[in-house]
């Protein structure tokens, strides 16, 4: 499965945000499918359809989709030199397949900043001259590699340029990610490289209530941190909230002014990140979430239930999520011809809910 990497440096909160995370996973831990690793936050991604669904079909119960988060080992200054932790820290950020970076945006004086000051830009630029000190190192061992081979007509040249492309951004003291979409970099191409700052970023701003009601605070560091999302929680509330009974969490969240829990934003914007989306199946048993690629055809879809579901892919029975809704039942959505058959080139939609004809 995919997984974001939580990253940041110390006592911003990281620990705090991901045992939140883990106790939201215990709580959900009716998963069939769930195991429990250490450092591995494996969260519900909130979908209310589910519910509509269960209610559609009387389902005994409900399985949405979930999310990934990875606990790294917090990040110091010098981490790309191998200071502290430094190397553990970058082995395990190259595997993640996006990074949440935590910074802390809350005012406390009886918690230590490890520099003195509380400045989420600060922290940001910290974290980011790592990365890229990190990825300065790789690209400056890989491109004279590849100058090489490709004089002597053994490399791939397009390659060998987006990766000198890619070094004079990062010499510029941006991110890969940050400055792909203004350089036209196309990121897939360095795939083979593992650069870090070319994966996927999302910045989760620990604040206080102070900070959760400051929309122009909130404007700044959201422009500051565009293109990557960006998310402002308050990691010690959350804490409690998932303490909480569902109505009770509600009653909290409403009483701060609050729509959503910033964990669920967090599992929605990683998913999101991660360029993942869901289709739906239901019955009697169950009403549940699969989690796919954008762009997945509807064999591949299948193949995400059981490989012999994608072998053996005959046509898949799709209604949209809001049709099947207005309909009230899958008879009544096919007598209003809102049910499709689609075959095995169709793309599938997020919220489509499917039904798979194949053979075994
Ligand atoms: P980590 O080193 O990044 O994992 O940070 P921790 O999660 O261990 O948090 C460091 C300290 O900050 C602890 O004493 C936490 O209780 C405190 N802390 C974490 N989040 C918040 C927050 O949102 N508000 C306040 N006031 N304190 C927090």
């Amino acid at each position: 499965a995919l997984t974001i990497g939580i990253a940041g440096l110390p006592n911003v909160g990281k620990s705090t945000l991901f045992n939140a995370l883990t106790r939201a996973q215990v709580l959900a831990a009716n998963y069939p499918f769930a195991t429990i690793e250490p450092n591995v936050g494996v969260v519900p991604l909130p979908d209310p359809r589910l519910n509509k669904l269960a209610e559609i079909f009387g389902s005994e119960r409900i399985l949405p989709a979930t999310v990934s988060f990875v606990d790294i080992a917090g990040i110091v200054r010098g981490a790309s030199e191998g200071e502290g932790l430094g190397n553990k820290f970058l082995a395990n950020i190259r595997e993640a397949d996006a990074i949440c970076q935590v910074t802390r945006a809350f005012a406390d004086p009886d918690v230590v900043h490890v520099d003195g000051k509380v400045s989420p830009k600060d922290d940001i630029e910290t974290i980011n001259t790592e990365l890229i000190l990190a990825d300065l190192q790789t690209l400056e061992k890989a491109v004279p590699r590849m100058e090489k081979e490709v004089k002597i007509k053994k490399g791939d040249a397009a390659l060998l340029a987006a990766a000198q492309r890619a070094q004079s951004i990062l010499e510029s003291g941006r991110t890969l990610f940050s400055a792909a979409d203004a350089e036209k970099l196309d990121l897939s191409e360095l795939a083979s490289l593992q650069l870090m700052t070319a994966k996927p970023f999302i910045y989760v701003f620990n604040t206080d209530d102070a900070g959760l009601a400051d929309e122009a605070f909130q404007a700044e560091l959201r422009a500051h941190v565009a293109p990557a999302d960006a998310i402002f929680l308050d990691a010690k509330f959350e804490s409690e909230l998932v303490e909480l009974e569902p109505e009770e969490a509600a009653e909290m969240l409403a009483e701060n002014g609050q729509e959503e829990a910033g964990l669920d934003q967090l599992a929605r914007v990683g998913f999101h990140t991660l360029g993942l989306q869901t289709y739906l199946t239901a019955g009697p048993k169950e009403s549940r979430a699969w989690t796919i690629r954008q762009g997945w055809t509807a064999p591949q879809a299948a193949g995400v239930i059981h490989t012999d579901f994608e072998r053996g892919f005959i046509k898949a029975e799709v209604i949209g999520f809001d049709d099947l809704v207005e309909a009230g039942s899958v008879a009544a959505a096919r007598a209003a011809g809102k049910a499709r058959v689609e075959g095995k080139d169709y793309v599938m939609q997020d919220g489509d809910v499917v039904e798979f004809r194949f053979n075994v």
